[in-house]
């Protein structure tokens, strides 16, 4: 990875960033489209970063430069809300703004975007880009912000400046990750603890199916919808105004109004469920070191994403399938699903076979090339250098 204090010397034309600071990429072990359902999610920080360099500037203009898409953008502070461009300059107007109506932020700055957090592969680079600037804003220009607070502007500035509904998870990592551990993330009551990732003897890769997510965006939107029905017919037929949330539904109430309630409804619902009552159920598993029972569990997400949740693809199926057929002890499809990549867990002395095996059956059956990847928990976003701000 190319240093950014370089990086940022070489295209900004300064000597040396003022701020320098960092945030992770991540991967959810389990909880999936629990987030946006106020449940229960464990995701890790991974050992990918994106970093980014600072220095203020004596004008009002902002010049940002990103390695990944060697191109700059510039504007002018305060920015003006300017109409979305769908590239990386909404995340920074996104997250300027957001700061800027806190209170007048004066200058702008010079800012370098790296590290080497894949891009749009569902390891979060957009949270990622938006806590480590944050970060680096937040102590330029000497704001007092919560953790707390930090992570719901970087979350909001993706829904109003990219127009991505995306839940508080990714940010949340990104920002409070501590390394060798995962996060119990409580969304409804936004607190969080740390479960210790030591299950010896094994290791977690991620498998990309090279299956792009195109009808991810619009199915994420119909299955928010359909949870948002899901709670409306179960307030209704339950007669407890207390459901707020698929948070607040019990298991067995939801077998009892089986028959009555619309299929889709009932499927999604049943997801979000039992899919909250398996994050705290691996959290065990992994505070008892059984990494059967943890990647059983894995498993069993993958098939009610499958089956209830409907929101796999074959390809995916068939890389799970591939999993625990062979040396796997479980596996599930990770992200938003019609694409992306897949988590396995496997014994550590099989991971090179693992691996080498689960792509060429892929490409033999898929005609479509697998990339696997290991990812180790990291630490979440921190500062590197501060030498002061302007
Ligand atoms: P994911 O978050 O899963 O990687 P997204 O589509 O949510 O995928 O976010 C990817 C987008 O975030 C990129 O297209 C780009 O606009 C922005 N982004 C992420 N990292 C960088 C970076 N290093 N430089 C510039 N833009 C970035
Ligand atoms: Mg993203």
């Amino acid at each position: 990875m190319q240093d950014i204090r370089r990086i940022f010397a070489e295209r900004l034309g300064q000597d040396a960033p003022t701020i320098v600071s960092q945030a992770p990429g991540r991967v959810n072990l389990i909880g999936e489209h629990t987030d946006y359902n106020n449940g229960f999610v464990l995701p890790m920080a991974i050992d990918r970063w994106t970093e980014v360099a600072v220095s203020p500037r004596d004008d009002q203009t902002v010049r940002a430069y990103s390695s990944v898409f060697d191109e700059f953008v510039t504007f002018e502070m305060p920015p003006d809300a300017p109409p979305r461009s769908g590239g990386w300059r909404d995340y920074v107007v996104g997250v300027v703004t957001m700061l800027a109506r806190r209170g007048s932020l004066g200058n702008g700055f010079d800012l370098a975007i790296g590290g080497d957090v894949p891009l749009g592969g569902g390891l979060s680079s957009s949270a990622a880009l938006e806590v480590s600037l944050a970060l680096a804003l937040v102590q330029m220009y000497g704001i007092e912000m919560s953790d707390v607070a930090l992570v719901q502007l970087c979350q909001e500035a993706e829904h109003a400046f990219v127009g991505t509904h995306c839940g508080i998870m990714d940010q949340y990592v990104a920002l409070m990750a501590r390394k060798g551990t995962a996060l119990l993330l409580d969304v409804a009551a936004l607190d969080h603890r740390y479960v210790p990732l030591a299950l010896d003897g094994v290791t977690l890769l991620t498998v990309d199916s090279g299956v792009r997510r195109s009808l991810a965006q619009s199915a994420y939107n119909v299955r928010r919808q359909e949870c948002q029905d899901a709670v409306r017919w179960l307030q209704a037929a339950l007669a407890e105004p207390t459901i707020r949330s698929l948070r607040d539904v019990r298991e067995e109430d939801l077998k009892r109004v089986q028959h009555a309630m619309p299929t889709v409804l009932h499927r999604r619902a049943w997801h979000v469920v039992t899919e909250n009552a398996r994050v705290l159920q691996a959290v065990d598993a992994l505070e008892d070191h059984d990494a059967a029972r943890f990647g059983a569990l894995l498993s069993a997400s993958h098939r009610s994403l499958r089956d209830a949740y409907e929101v796999s693809v074959p390809e995916l199926d068939f890389l799970v399938s591939w999993g625990e057929d062979h040396e796997g002890l479980g596996a599930r499809l990770i992200g938003g699903g019609f694409g992306g990549a897949t988590l396995h867990v496997v014994p550590a002395q099989e991971a090179d076979a693992y691996a080498e095996g689960i792509t060429r059956a892929y490409a033999a059956a898929w005609n479509q090339e697998a990339t696997v990847a290991r990812y180790r928990p990291g630490p979440g976003a921190k500062q590197l250098l501060s030498r002061g701000g302007g």
